[in-house]
């Protein structure tokens, strides 16, 4: 079988927060061409972070092209391509004219935090209205889902407002923003995937449709927007096809969230399965199987993937660090430390341990399980005895303890602990941080030779729409050879000391003055 699989391919675009990829795969899931394109990051006020739409359409574009280019050079042919699969950053929030199709403002990407009053102004009327938005949505109120941030839009930006006023206001995550001009902006394809939406907090999660308690309480008038209709993650007919370029035809019929794809990408299928992905910022996703477990502990809940026909949605705990590979890029941009993102393990091995040193990264305050919107980053226990190769391990450090945190919460939560983590992104290529992972947690850290597990899953996604793959099972021999296992080597003592200082780093760098 693995001969014929082999001979034909999915195509996989992925619009990350830093850069966009399309990979093509094969049916044993092994990337045959590739391309990458970084598109530029806009931080026009401090906390706030923006990119152009039009760039992030044409930064997918450049990769369809130059990645179709070298698959054709390789000798294959473009119609053996079955189907495409879309993954993308999550929460970001688009607007456009419905009629036009023409932006209305940047993207205000999902670590932006300039919603901050707009998330406490709400947290408040939740409590004053008795409200229980969390146990609605899986999310509780902060400055990250798309709802906030379109709330912040109607009451700044005259363009958008104008455009709700009139009716012609459109709004989407950047999935529905792609898949529109992917179909030439054709409203009939103006859709967006469960686990998008779960995103939004416009979403019951119960439900997984749209509800009007959720939409009233933000403010939002059904009327004067529109908002994408929720399709299945994998789907033959929802997502259209792709109008003009290399692809011209093609038929789009996988999309999911960026961190639910790399759930489906590591076949995190069974409950109690969870993997980590350390990109931009760092997500981990525990599967919770078919009920959403609302959680008590500071988690998320969210649809981990939705493969409609006879599937129901599966459900996911989720934990969320804001800054992770950001951190070791803040290393490399503003701090000179480093000239590649690579180089952070040669200094962090530069130095033996921390040296006392711990950063709290908390450049857009503390996700989960934190949730501190306040908390500003800090450096603690800095000496003259400390080089830079400390504060490089802390950099690393920071975002395994915040991980640590996580998988705590999620044990409180689950009732569960878990046996390993599987891992991905761009920052789990660093030998030495997923050591440290696996130190300060106690378990075994499981890493795939074949790390593009995101793309990977929107693949899957796609694959199962026209009918590659009918069983989960039949996923079982992808990606599965050369895997890296991380098993802890420190003691727990050790392990549980360098957590403790990092908890009481996190209490102290609260409630910064602005
Ligand atoms: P995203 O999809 O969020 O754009 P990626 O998965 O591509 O993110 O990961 C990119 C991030 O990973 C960057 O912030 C980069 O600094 C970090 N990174 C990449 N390679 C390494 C490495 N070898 N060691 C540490 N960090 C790395």
């Amino acid at each position: 079988k693995e001969n014929v699989l082999s001979q034909f391919f999915i195509g996989s675009i992925d619009q990350g927060t830093t850069s966009t990829r399309f990979i093509i795969f094969d049916g044993t899931g092994q990337p045959v061409a590739s391309h990458q394109h970084e598109f530029k990051q806009h931080y026009p006020e401090p906390g706030w972070h923006e990119h152009d739409p039009n760039e992030l359409i044409a930064s997918a574009e450049v990769c369809v092209s130059k990645a179709t280019a070298t698959f054709k050079e390789l000798g294959h042919d473009i119609a053996d391509i079955r189907a495409i699969g879309i993954t993308n950053q999550r929460e970001t929030a688009v607007v456009w004219d419905w009629e036009t199709g023409e932006p209305l403002y940047n993207t205000i990407a999902w670590p932006d935090t300039r919603t901050k009053g707009i998330a406490r102004d709400l947290k408040d009327k939740e409590e004053r209205l008795g409200l229980n938005i969390a146990q609605m949505t899986g999310l509780p109120l902060s400055t990250y889902p798309s709802s906030v941030k379109l709330v912040w839009l109607l009451h700044h930006d005259e363009k958008v407002m104008e455009a709700y006023e009139a009716g012609r206001l459109a709004f989407g995550t950047v999935d529905t923003w792609l898949l529109y001009n992917f179909n030439g902006k054709d409203n009939e394809y103006f859709v967006t995937d469960t686990t998008n939406a779960s995103r939004t907090m416009f979403m019951n999660l119960h439900t997984c449709q749209y509800d009007d308690t959720l939409l009233e309480f933000f403010g939002i008038d059904k009327t004067k927007v529109h908002l994408p209709r929720i399709v299945p993650s994998s789907d033959a007919r929802a997502y259209g096809k792709m109008v003009g370029g290399s692809l011209g035809g093609m038929r789009i019929t996988g999309c999911l969230g960026d961190q639910s794809a790399a759930l489906v990408g590591q076949q995190g299928f069974s409950p109690g399965s969870a993997k980590n992905t350390y990109g931009t910022g760092c997500f981990l996703l525990y599967n919770v199987g078919e009920k959403p477990v609302v959680s008590k502990h500071g988690l998320l809940a969210t649809v981990a993937y939705d493969f409609g026909g006879h599937r129901k949605p599966v459900y996911a705990l989720e934990g969320s660090v804001a800054v992770a590979g950001s951190g070791v890029k803040f290393m490399m941009n503003n701090m000179g430390f480093i000239t590649h993102s690579h180089k952070i393990s040669e200094l962090a091995a530069s130095v033996d341990d921390n040296g006392g040193c711990v950063f709290v990264t908390a450049f857009s305050g503390l996700f989960a399980p934190y949730w501190i919107d306040d908390a500003k980053g800090t450096i603690f226990g800095i000496t003259q005895h400390t080089q830079r190769g400390h504060i490089a391990r802390a950099t690393l450090e920071a975002v395994c303890f915040q991980t640590k945190a996580i998988l705590d919460a999620m044990e409180l939560d689950s009732g569960h602990k878990l046996a390993a983590l599987a891992v991905d992104g761009g920052m789990c290529n660093s030998n030495l941080c997923m050591q440290t992972q696996a130190n300060i947690t106690g378990i075994n850290v499981d890493r795939p030779a074949m790390r593009e597990t995101t793309a990977l899953g929107a693949a899957i996604a796609a694959g199962f729409a026209v009918d590659i793959w009918k069983e989960f099972d039949e996923l079982k021999a992808i990606n599965q050879k050369d895997r890296m296992i991380f098993t802890p080597d420190i003691n727990r003592e050790e392990s549980a000391k360098m957590f403790k200082k990092w908890t009481r780093a996190v209490e102290m760098c609260r409630g910064w003055l602005d």
